[in-house]
């Protein structure tokens, strides 16, 4: 390798191209994102390429290959940059710190964002949940596209470098924030080790741990509530030991949350778990549920490194005899590198682990000393055996466990081993108004459900348990009915919420559609099927149910489609998930964006998916990037294409006939608003039934048709579609061959377009002819606000075109004349154009002619040209 980094020309990367794969893809996804941080940092990767770079779940070595490709077509130059970045990002991982400072009040903070990006994931990497949240809060990014960048499969650095991603196309100021505010954040601290495969496992636990942890799974599965949005302060307090002599008791302390692993009061010094007792509904899952979130948010509990949460619920029905690597590994979070590294870790930190278990009273085996006594973290036991060993400290001593337990379950042997045991007590006064304001935040609902509880005390009283004040919410409509008396007792409330179910289940023109005793009366069967379930179920302590069980208990699947009943967290992977009471994980299917991107979706997977999708009742963004769905897989889509508002299809080797097929459907579909065909295999065949569809749908906003074969002629096709359209926001054509012909085609249509935003022609072949046509509408175009013109054959003529253009725009805010062939002579006129244009904010120009001493001579004269 070293004699490759000395000849770092073109014919020695080309020489060196099989060990250079191998190197490159030798580590892990996250090393590779570093290397082209890097080089997106140098500007060796326009942004086009970098895009093309960052796909998910293609194999690394795919990846590797490509950015030699991509590198070599740079010249030496760039070959030169990547070998820097592979040395860059093998000794920054080893760096805590990179010594790297910005001015947080650039004028062009998405361009300083991008040139400091090393050194900013590194900085955003541990704080990356609390900066998406300010962002949102702030209004910078939309709640759909958090949730996008929080997407499970992503680890902390991933979602940081999305974040950036994300700043890098919105106009809206995120830039401007995440530059200021990143430079605020503290600066990483080393942790205590410096093993990469323990700070991956950590960070795979975060990232599940936050996407677990973030919505509140509601009994009906109504609602996506967001945790953060509805938590609720609980009253939490101290039990203390009931008759030892002393002074008379105190009444209990209350702590805060936060407060849950520092109290004093032990009972017990030498043990390491934590009991939490309440009634049933008294908000114990979502205190533990709290406890993931902030810890995986970074928030609290930082003395923590890894965290893992268990459902005894779930536990039980593990059959086979499993160890605590087993268990910690296989039942929670599997490390994808270093499994021993990271269990030896585990097992020589005991006290930076905390485990908790969820509903102890689920858990049908009672807790006893007296079974096996059990100590090597590898063997297999029981999982009773197992859970028991470790309450005790057999296993894992030091590290610490938070077990849940209605107060039935908790016995004097399991309070010998106990720290601490706190009684969760429900809302208090307060809380309850303060939870039924986060619940109903418009203009005077939460007002007159407070008023109402106030004047009901029976009700009022029974709020003080959360799952009440829930239904309570649930039911306000019902509640609020005049006339309607409100529940007094515990069954009343009940009664209420399962009427609730029954209306919402009921077909809209089935009678009666209003609470009362007809409504029960109606679906008696159904009910007393499943109530027997339900007592069964508690009386043998069987919490999920087998389709065997359901059919003794007479459930059928018309009962089944109330909803009191829903699909299990599968313990055992690739089983079909049993059926459990409606407390966990939710029912139907409420996602605003689904990604099966690189899950070898063909077209049998595409009928299956029409089938389901079509009966959604919100409409879907359904991004199918990089799989065969080939032109009959699309064919197999149009069935659900008026449920889906964005359809991604990025290389999927689609045709002309495919797309045809798709927009002769999509004329139909009002929904539809952006389709993105990166990377397919569409000619000027497909020009007339594209144009058809701009002319035709006057709502729609995106497409994306870079990567594929459209020459002149086809944008000339593509340009009467544009002639004739109103909406359309982004239009992408970056790597075709629309040459001069085409931008000029493109250009004349555009000089009067009231609403595209971004048109990107990277890669075209564009010369000074096309230059001049956009100079043209540039002058007319009230409207564009970039122009991505990278890697074409700009000389200084077309600049000094481009110029002239840009004196008479004021709307274009971003010109990308990156790896172009210009001068310092173009640069000039582009220069006097800007002294005359405040709306300009950057003007690219990496990758042109000029001498060092040219780039230092411009980047003074103004701070706009990027260089
Ligand atoms: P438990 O585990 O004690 O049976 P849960 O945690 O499942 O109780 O709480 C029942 C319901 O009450 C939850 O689904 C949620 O809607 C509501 N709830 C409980 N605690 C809170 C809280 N602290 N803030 C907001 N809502 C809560």
């Amino acid at each position: 390798m070293t004699a490759c980094y000395e000849m770092c020309t073109q014919e020695a990367l080309q020489a060196q191209r099989s060990q250079l794969v191998g190197l490159l893809a030798s580590g892990s996804l996250e090393g590779f994102e570093s290397i082209l941080d890097w080089l997106l940092s140098w500007e060796v990767l326009s942004w086009e390429d970098y895009e093309g770079l960052s796909l998910l779940g293609q194999p690394l070595s795919q990846l590797a290959r490509r950015l030699l490709d991509t590198v070599w077509k740079k010249g030496a130059w760039g070959c030169e940059q990547l070998i820097a970045a592979v040395r860059e990002a093998q000794t920054g991982c080893q760096a805590p710190e990179l010594s790297c400072r910005w001015d947080p009040h650039s004028p062009h903070p998405a361009h300083d964002l991008q040139s400091h990006r090393p050194a900013i994931v590194r900085r955003l990497y541990s704080h990356v949940e609390g900066v998406l949240d300010l962002a949102q809060e702030r209004g910078f990014i939309s709640r759909y596209e958090c949730d996008e960048i929080r997407l499970p499969v992503f680890t902390s650095s991933q979602r940081a470098r999305r974040l950036l991603d994300l700043a890098t196309v919105k106009a809206n100021g995120l830039a401007a924030f995440l530059l200021r505010h990143v430079q605020e954040l503290p600066v990483p601290v080393a942790l205590p080790f410096g093993d990469a495969a323990c700070e991956k496992y950590m960070s795979k636990l975060r990232t599940t741990l936050s996407a677990q942890s973030r919505f509140l799974s509601t009994y009906d599965g109504a609602d996506n509530l967001c945790l953060e949005e509805v938590y609720t302060e609980n009253v939490l307090e101290i039990r203390t030991e009931l008759g030892v002599a002393g002074p008379p008791p105190k009444s209990p302390a209350t702590l805060g949350l936060e407060e849950l692993f520092s109290t004093c009061g032990h009972l017990n010094e030498d043990a390491d778990t934590v009991l939490v007792v309440g009634e049933a509904g008294s908000g114990k899952s979502t205190l533990l549920q709290r406890v993931h979130l902030l810890w995986a948010t970074g928030r609290h509990f930082r003395e923590f490194l890894f965290v893992f949460p268990f459902s005894c619920r779930q536990l039980q029905r593990v059959a086979k005899p499993l160890s605590v690597q087993t268990l910690l590994f296989e039942h929670c979070c599997w490390p994808d590198v270093g499994r021993q590294d990271v269990f030896q870790f585990l097992l020589d930190h005991p006290n930076r682990v905390l485990l908790t278990f969820d509903g102890f009273d689920e858990f049908r085996f009672r807790f006893t000393d007296r079974g096996e006594r059990h100590c090597s973290p590898t063997d297999p036991t029981s999982v009773q055996n197992l859970l028991f060993n470790l309450l005790q400290g057999n296993l894992l001593k030091n590290a610490r466990k938070v077990l849940t337990s209605r107060p039935d379950a908790v016995s004097a042997l399991l309070r010998k081993y106990l720290r601490v045991e706190l009684n969760l007590k429900g809302f208090s006064e307060e809380g309850i108004e303060l939870y039924l304001r986060k619940c109903h935040r418009q203009p005077g609902v939460a007002d007159r459900l407070i008023r109402m509880l106030r004047a009901t005390s029976a009700l009022h009283g029974l709020c003080h348990l959360p799952v009440i004040t829930w239904m309570v919410s649930k039911c306000h409509q019902e509640l609020l009915l005049p006339g309607g008396g409100s529940p007094r007792t515990t069954t009343g409330m009940y009664l209420l919420i399962v009427q609730h179910f029954l209306l919402r289940a009921s077909p809209p023109d089935a009678a009666p559609r209003s609470p009362g005793p007809g409504l029960l009366r109606g679906r008696l069967p159904a009910l007393l099927h499943l109530g027997w379930l339900a007592l069964w179920g508690l009386g043998t302590c069987c919490y999920v149910f087998s389709s065997r069980q359901l059919q003794a208990a007479h459930v059928d699947g018309d009962d089944v489609s109330l909803g009191f009943l829903v699909r299990a967290k599968s313990v055992a992977p690739g089983s079909v998930a049993p059926l459990e009471f409606l407390h966990i994980a939710v029912r139907g299917l409420k996602v605003g964006h689904l990604k099966l991107t690189f899950c070898g979706v063909g077209p049998a997977e595409c009928a299956a998916l029409a089938f389901v999708l079509r009966h959604l009742r919100r409409p879907v963004a359904l991004q199918l990037d990089h799989n065969s769905v080939g032109d009959v897989g699309v064919e197999q889509l149009l069935p659900c294409l008026d449920v889906c508002k964005a359809l991604y299809l990025r290389d999927n080797n689609i045709s002309d006939r495919g797309i045809c097929k798709l927009v002769e459907h999509a004329l139909h579909c009002e929904q539809l608003q952006k389709l993105a065909l990166f990377n397919n295999k569409l000619t000027d065949g497909c020009a007339h039934s594209v144009a058809r569809l701009l002319a035709c749908r006057q709502n729609f906003l995106a497409l994306r048709l870079g990567n594929n074969h459209i020459t002149a002629s086809g944008a000339q096709v593509l340009a009467e579609g544009l002639r004739a359209n109103a909406s359309l926001q982004f239009l992408g054509f970056w790597g075709n061959k629309v040459g001069d012909e085409g931008a000029q085609a493109l250009a004349e249509a555009l000089g009067d377009h009231q609403s595209l935003k971004w048109l990107s022609l990277v890669g075209n072949n564009i010369g000074s002819v096309g230059a001049q046509a956009l100079a043209l509408m540039l002058e007319k175009n009230v409207t564009l606000e970039e122009l991505c013109l990278e890697e074409n054959h700009l000389q200084d003529e077309g600049v000094c075109s481009l110029a002239k253009g840009l004196q008479r725009n004021s709307s274009l805010k971003v010109l990308k004349l990156s790896n172009n062939h210009i001068t310092y002579l173009g640069a000039e006129v582009l220069l006097q154009a800007l002294e005359r244009n405040d709306t300009i904010l950057e003007v690219w120009l990496r990758g042109n002619t000029f001498s060092p001493e040219e780039t230092e001579r411009l980047s003074q004269r103004d701070t706009r040209l990027l260089l």
